[in-house]
């Protein structure tokens, strides 16, 4: 029951259509609300400007403004205003543009009853009342949107739609490490986030920066359930972090932190419950340290409660460059698929960590020449190309790639605009924007981070023909390959680096054929297309479930 009554402003111009839509909102008994009807664009945008208005119906066909126009008018008037439209027009496209660019539902006049409308104001209050909390982060709201754009194309029920659009489980701490001086103590937020435990254990990794947000934790716990899903690995997506700058800790801090961070949320994780990994800012050796306070509690090893570990405590040989390699092969396939050679291809490669560093090694394996790198304390740029073997060195000795000779600095954004064959982007999210969209000059965009193209990046690229290698379809590659070091934990068996590579290759060539069939066959995006085959999976499994109790 909604606690007080709602305000409702309808925007309609067709009277018999305004009382229709008047008598089913008097239909629903769990809803108490006052609707104010206006017929004309020009008088909802005045009454709104009134205030005091919690929800807008709003028909996109009016004498004074058109299709989308109408529904970008009323969020530029009241952008904290949700929007459900009511709409005579049947298009699928025009209703995935219409939840992409802000619309909290896309109903179908012709569809609606009193049950259904009702429904949809109380799922969008909800949802709107977690807007402006902690959430609320860019990042999340891109992971929202392409998810929703998904669910309207596919035409998902809109129970499914509610249940997957925020994560199932969420654990928030706030808990003190002790450092060096044995005097100062530091209190920093940290975060466990399980999207969905409907499809085995969830799995995901956690980050260590000083930008960690449960916003941010939560939509890369959104995108680990369709990356999951779409390779058909038997985990739901969950991601962890701590909101801290891991550069300026010393070893013996990282290891106090980590160890405190894993007692916070013990309870919730394990081999069969949620299995943790590396992400930004973390290692190896913090899944060393993970494992062995988990192990401590419990009174025996338990290597299969984290993946991405060393190789000694039970880690899977080919963990490390697992996520670059897997990027790679993609980029052989989709190469191969819009007749790019990649011998001789010029590539770049934003991000010298884990993921960029392997792949800018396996990219350049491949015959590519890699003109241009970058991490945080810099970019460089040779078009005679760079050796990754002296970058490799050069970075192991000074920690960054500032100073690497016979090459020219230049800045983060300018490398992405450089002209290439292939874009690696391997660093941060929100990297390619409506900013620089217009600007980005490859064939092919392989993203090795998550999240770093917005939804308006996405429409400019497919409109220039850039081939898009999705986030969750691009760096797969850790997760397969952190599932296989789970399977040879819990049986204590261990794969040869042969076998576990070929069985990458296999999962991610699969993955991304059916990606591909399902863009061409449909006429959608990649990351659409993408994210279309993962949503399905874990509905279908969510409604074989069925509902407890
Ligand atoms: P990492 O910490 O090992 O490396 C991050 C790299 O990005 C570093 O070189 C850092 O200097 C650089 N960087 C940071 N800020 C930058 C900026 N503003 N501009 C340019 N470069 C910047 O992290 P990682 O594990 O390689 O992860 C990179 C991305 O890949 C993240 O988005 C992560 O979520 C994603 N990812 C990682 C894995 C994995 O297995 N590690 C798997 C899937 C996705």
């Amino acid at each position: 029951m909604v606690d007080h009554i709602v305000r409702l402003l309808l925007v309609e111009d067709n009277p018999l259509h305004a009382r229709l839509i008047q008598q089913l909102l008097g239909g629903d008994a769990q809803l108490r609300c006052a609707v104010e009807s206006v017929d004309r664009l020009s008088e909802g945008l005045a009454r709104l400007g009134r205030g005091a208005v919690d929800l807008v119906l709003l028909d996109l066909v009016l004498p004074d403004s058109q299709e989308l126009e109408t529904l970008f008018k009323v969020r530029a008037a009241a952008p904290d205003t949700p929007i459900i439209v009511l709409t005579s027009m049947d298009d699928v496209r025009l209703a995935a543009r219409a939840v992409e660019v802000g619309a909290y539902a896309y109903l179908l006049k012709t569809q609606l009853n009193a049950i259904s409308l009702g429904r949809a104001i109380r799922y969008t209050l909800a949802r709107a009342r977690a807007h402006g909390g902690e959430w609320d982060a860019p990042i999340f709201r891109l992971a929202q949107q392409q998810f929703l754009k998904a669910a309207q194309i596919m035409n998902l029920d809109d129970n499914i739609r509610q249940r997957l659009l925020f994560p199932q489980r969420t654990q928030v701490v706030s808990f003190p490490f002790l450092r060096d001086d044995q005097q100062q103590l530091e209190t920093v937020f940290g975060y466990r986030v399980q999207h969905v435990l409907t499809m085995g254990p969830t799995k995901g990794g956690i980050r260590y920066h000083e930008d960690v947000g449960l916003g941010e934790v939560a939509a890369l716990a959104t995108w680990m359930t369709w990356k999951c899903a779409l390779m058909k690995l038997p985990f739901g997506g969950a991601k962890g972090g701590v909101r801290v700058d891991p550069t300026g800790l010393s070893n013996s801090e990282l290891q106090r932190l980590t160890r405190r961070y894993t007692a916070e949320i013990i309870n919730i994780i394990g081999p069969d419950k949620d299995i943790p990994a590396p992400d930004l800012g973390t290692n190896e050796q913090v899944m060393a340290w993970l494992m062995d306070t988990y192990s401590k509690q419990v009174g025996y090893a338990v290597p299969a409660v984290v993946t991405g570990k060393p190789v000694v405590l039970g880690g899977s040989l080919g963990r490390k460059e697992a996520t670059g390699r897997g990027l790679v092969y993609l980029v052989e396939a989709a190469a191969q698929h819009i007749g790019l050679d990649l011998k001789g291809a010029k590539a770049v490669v934003q991000g010298f960590g884990n993921v960029g560093s392997f792949t800018a090694q396996f990219l350049a394996e491949a015959g590519a020449k890699i003109i241009a790198v970058s991490d945080v304390s810099t970019g460089i740029y040779n078009p005679d190309g760079l050796s990754v073997e002296a970058l490799l060195k050069h970075v192991a000795a000074h920690r960054e790639l500032k100073g690497f000779p016979g090459a020219e600095p230049i800045s983060n954004a300018e490398l992405l605009e450089l002209p290439c064959d292939v874009l690696a982007v391997a660093a941060l999210q929100n990297q390619v924007t409506a900013e620089n969209a217009e600007r980005i000059r490859c064939r092919l965009l392989a993203e090795g981070a998550n999240g770093p193209t917005t939804l308006e990046a996405d429409d400019v690229l497919n409109e220039r023909g850039v081939f898009v290698l999705p986030d969750i379809l691009a760096n797969a590659g850790g997760v397969t390959v952190s599932y296989f070091e789970w399977v040879q934990g819990i049986q204590n068996l261990t794969w040869t680096l042969e076998e576990i590579n070929q069985r990458l290759k296999a999962i991610l060539l699969d993955a991304f054929q059916r990606t591909l069939h399902r863009a061409e066959t449909c006429k959608l995006d990649m990351r659409t297309a993408a994210l279309i085959e993962g949503v399905s999976r874990v509905t279908e499994a969510k409604r074989l479930r069925g509902v407890f109790p």
